[in-house]
């Protein structure tokens, strides 16, 4: 692996120099384990990677915490300090004359503010700027870590259709915890959410799953995802416990041309808008316009939501590597919602779909 990182932070430093970046900063968030296989865990001791564009990089990390970090050589140094140093102080004394600093999306504001006055004169940048681009070209490793994953929730999906998980009569909150289960049982180390929503609650995207008992001929829709090994799988499909509604039977079959649209629109070249565009054109030719409420897909890698966004006024095109989702959704407030989810990778021989499981809307006897 050391070699990997070794050339990720090759590339980091070209992108630095290009963009006129004297140093970058990593804590919390996946830049960090992109290029040296190390999560900070998120806490108020500081864990910070820094790399100055032509120096050797320093991992500052709580004494504590230098176990847990396996040692690559020639990538970073590890500067383990005790719990009476000031680490931005330690930080700012990495970076002599850094005037451009690149700092980690997700790094805490407290630190970023503590390190402030350590660096008076410095201007900052987003590191999504420096790191994104690289991270959305995923190299065949990382292809087949989401196929894995893609594969493992797949099967989970199948049993769902198949009626093999208990809906009607338990709680939308007793499902999601079984879909959790299911996501470890089939290999992931971490489940990251397990959204099951149940008929009216569906129309709400992002539905925390609650204490609603799932009832006889509703949708129920099922948003689930994990990480495996690293990179994340992310999965949409809804069942109907009875036999399908007219009306949601309509909509869903508008839905599934949706989906199917935007996956044969995500093609390299394409820009990320265009593929929002011809799930959005399928949806409001059909007279459901106003109820499509979201992007069409995110980005997804190490983590469930990251570069590139597939959303109009992105027009990004897409190379081969990237992986995003295709999941658009109509949602009938007050009424029922439903979604289609999948995972595809941009190839040269066209979309690759990491989910292949049945897209359509099954009723189930479950
Ligand atoms: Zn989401
Ligand atoms: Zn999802
Ligand atoms: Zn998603």
């Amino acid at each position: 692996m050391t070699a990997i990182y070794l050339d990720r932070l090759d590339r980091v430093r070209a992108a630095m120099s290009e963009q006129g970046v004297d140093a970058l900063l990593l804590s919390v968030g996946h830049d960090l384990p992109y290029l040296t296989g190390y999560e900070a865990m998120p806490l108020e001791r500081l864990t910070m990677l820094v790399v100055p564009r032509d120096g050797d990089a320093t991992m500052l990390i709580p004494r504590l915490e230098a176990p847990r970090v396996e040692a690559q050589p020639g990538v970073f140094e590890l500067q383990p300090w005790d719990e009476t140093d000031d680490p931005t102080a330690l930080a700012a004394a990495l970076l002599p004359g850094a005037s451009t600093i690149a700092v980690g999306d997700q790094m805490w504001a407290r630190f970023l503010v503590e390190l402030l006055p350590h660096l008076p004169g410095a201007a900052y940048r987003r590191a999504v700027d420096v790191v994104g681009p690289m991270r959305m070209v995923k190299d065949q490793a990382e292809i087949d870590a989401l196929a894995a994953a893609g594969a493992a929730v797949d099967r989970i999906a199948a049993e769902l259709h198949a009626g093999e998980i208990a809906l009607v009569g338990r709680t939308e909150a007793e499902v999601s915890a079984e879909l959790s289960r299911r996501i470890i049982a089939e290999g992931h180390q971490k489940v990251n959410f397990a959204i099951v929503a149940a008929g009216e609650n569906a129309a709400s995207p992002h539905h925390h799953a609650g204490s609603r008992v799932i009832r006889e001929n509703e949708i129920v829709l099922c948003d689930f995802g994990g990480t495996m090994n690293g990179y994340c799988s992310d999965i949409t499909r809804c069942v109907f416990t009875g036999d399908v509604a007219p009306d949601v039977a309509e909509a869903y079959a508008v839905l599934h041309e949706a989906q199917a649209a935007a996956v044969a629109a995500a093609t390299v070249g394409t820009p990320c808008q265009d593929v929002d565009r011809a799930a959005r054109r399928v949806i409001a030719d059909a007279g459901y316009g106003q109820y499509f409420v979201h992007r069409t897909g995110h980005g997804i890698g190490l983590e469930e939501h990251e570069d590139p966004y597939i959303v109009e006024g992105n027009a990004t095109p897409l190379e081969a590597g990237h992986a995003f989702s295709i999941e658009p959704g109509i949602y009938v407030p007050g009424t029922w919602g439903m979604r289609l989810e999948d995972i595809v990778v941009a190839g040269t021989d066209g979309p690759i779909a990491m989910n292949t499981v049945d897209h359509g809307l099954h009723a189930v006897d479950a």
